[in-house]
This record gives C-alpha cells, structure tokens and sequence, in this order.
C-alpha cells in the first residue's frame, strides 16, 4: 500500500445563510481537498477549510503546505507505516494544523480501508451514530429567536448560540429571548468565541444561572490564550466552561488540564491538526475525568465524516457539533456520514466510506 500520488483541489460551496460569530462572517465553505492515490487503487480523502482568524491558515498556506511540505513526504511512503507517515507530518513544519488534520484523515482513510473496517471502528467502536446539534448565529435577539423556533421544528433539540459580539446585556436579551422561544426542554449552549472580558462572563454567566436560563455549557468565554482567566470564569460560575480556541495541542490541552482552567473540550480536527494528535487530547482529557465534544470549521461533508468517525469511536466524547455541512447549499460527495434531521449515522464500507467527490477546481501539481 504505497502512496503513489497527491492531487489537490480547491472548492467554495455558498451556505444557505451567512454564519455568524464574535470572531467572522461566512458566506461560502472554501477548503481545500485531498485525494491521496495508492499503488493498490485505493484514494483517502481530506479535507482543510479556511478559517484564518482561529487556525491562521488560508487556502494558499494550505496548498502551499500540501504540495511542497507533505507530498514529498508522502509520495513512495506505505500507509501501513501510518505511525511513521504522520510523525514526519507533523514534524516537518509547525503550526499549519488544517493542512496536517487533511493529510492526516486521508491516511486513516486509507488505513481503514485497508483493514476492511469504518474508521470509526477502527479507532474503537464505541457507538455507531451521533446527534448534531444546530448553530444559532449571533443577530438581534428577535431574529435569533426566529432562528431558534425554525431549528427547533425541523427537529433539532440542541441549540449552539454565538454570542459576544456587541455587549454583554445584549447577549443575555439573546439568550432570554431564545428560552422564551423554544420552551425549557431543548438544550441551550453557548459559544462566546472569546467575546467577553473575564468579569463581564462571570457576571453574565452568573445572571443567566440567577434568571434560570439553564445554560448547558459556555464555550470559550475569554481571549484563546488567557487561560488564568478562563480558570477564573471557570472557578466562579456553577455553569460548566468549554475550551475551544485555548486548545489546539495536545501541550495546549495538558495545560489546561492540570490547572482545571475548563470543565470540558472541545477538539476538532482543524486544530489538533488531525485524528493522530485528536485522539491524544481525548486520551488525556478522559484520564483526568474532563469530557469532550467534537466540533468542525465552516467544512463540507468530507471533514466532518473524518470528525464523526472518532466522535463515534470514543467514549470520553459526549458532545457533537456537527451541522456545518447542513448549512451549505451543495453536497459535493458520494458516501460518508449520512444525516437524517439530528441524527448522523455511517455506511458499512470501510474507512471514511466516502466513494466519490465530484467538485472542486483542480490546482497544484499531481506527482
Ligand atoms: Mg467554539
């Protein structure tokens, strides 16, 4: 099983609304694909999204990675020296972690399918589907509630809300005005995408407790790389705290880990540069009785096939957020994780399961 070539494509899908964080707006799922060929016929597909304001990455810096960083790593290399293969990846330059998680869920494609397993049974089995949650973008509380109430009817039970962007009293009209709309049964957590100081969310964290609003999780509250705050807002509300941006690596996650800074986090792919890293996170989060959720970028329907899989394997992951692919308004491959309403399930057939993916403008060079 050696790898014989690499093609790279390029793909932007508009959504069917824009997507909305304290961090960007989205209007179109650009990423960048992979298509890894073995001397056996077999091709593993990845995926990278752009998403330069969290991971730094663009899809040049993508490209530019794959072509002249991995593929000569890559190309003459047996995938049943996985271990070797994404060792050298990731040490061969850092940062860059969208362009290793693509290269890397192409390499456990591969491998799977070797095996003559689902990935997700290859990396441990433990259950086979997931519920997705449904993200609420950050706009005037009204329009929020109006989005809240849509979601809600085509079946989804739990709501991500964006807040923090604007002030902090605004975000808790949001929230207010989203409990209101949907009744006290469906679960409400929130992603500040860093928007808030520190007091402001333990204050706003605290209001919300007082008024009964029954916030399942807060995500990412402060600033990615203020971890004594987010041990602060952790430590001063009842109210369990997410880290997101704070952790990328598995260093990252060890550092919030041993000084207890969030209850919970969240991993995905596009950060830890891949399922290798990922499944160290998970490992080590679950060893100190931290939980874990799975999340994606602005990604097509490859990605968050390669994403569910290990959500599905492990059990310390008890969280999924999943709906990127939902909210593009064109699906571009055939196979992988299969959506009906919340409920996500897998094909039979080995590896990612994915057997065709038909869009994307060719680019690069295929050796
Ligand atoms: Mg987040």
């Amino acid at each position: 099983m050696i790898i014989r070539s690499v093609e790279v494509r390029r793909q932007s899908i508009p959504l069917h609304q824009p997507f909305k964080t304290a961090l960007r707006t989205v209007t179109h799922a650009e990423s960048i694909l992979i298509f890894i060929h073995t001397d056996d016929g077999r091709v593993g597909f990845g995926e990278a999204p752009a998403t330069i304001v969290i991971t730094g990455d663009s899809l040049d810096s993508i490209q530019s990675a794959i072509v002249h960083t991995f593929t000569p790593i890559l190309i003459g290399k047996s995938v049943l020296a996985y271990e070797q293969i994404l060792h050298a990846i990731h040490y061969s330059m850092i940062n860059s972690s969208s362009a290793k998680a693509a290269v890397d869920m192409a390499i456990y494609d591969l491998i799977s399918q070797h095996c003559g397993l689902p990935l997700y049974q290859f990396l441990g089995g433990y259950r086979d589907q997931l519920e997705t949650d449904y993200t609420v973008s950050v706009n005037a509380p009204k329009e929020m509630g109006e989005d809240a109430i849509r979601y809600v009817k085509a079946g989804f039970n739990v709501l991500k809300v964006k807040v923090g962007k604007g002030n902090v009293a605004e975000d808790l009209l949001r929230i207010k005005e989203i409990r209101s709309c949907v009744g006290a049964e469906v679960k409400i957590r929130i992603d500040a995408n860093q928007g808030w100081q520190v007091k402001e969310a333990i204050h706003s964290i605290r209001r919300m407790e007082d008024m009964g609003l029954n916030i399942e999780l807060v995500e990412q509250p402060v600033k990615a790389s203020d971890i004594e705050g987010l041990k602060m807002v952790t430590d001063a509300v009842e109210t369990p705290i997410m880290a997101d941006e704070s952790v990328f690596s598995p260093a990252q996650a060890f550092e919030v880990l041993k000084r207890r800074a969030a209850d919970l986090i969240n991993i995905k792919l596009m950060k830890a540069g891949g399922i290798y890293k990922a499944q160290i996170i998970n490992h080590m989060a679950e060893e100190c009785g931290v939980e874990c959720m799975v999340g994606s970028m602005i990604e097509s329907r490859i990605a968050v096939t390669a994403a569910a899989h290990l959500a599905a394997a492990k059990k310390n992951i008890t969280r999924y957020d999943f709906d990127a692919p939902l909210l593009l308004r064109n699906d571009i491959i055939e196979g992988g994780v299969r959506y009906v309403g919340r409920v996500m399930t897998f094909p039979a057939t080995p590896g990612l399961g994915i057997t065709n993916a038909a869009i994307g403008e060719k680019v690069g060079i295929e050796l």
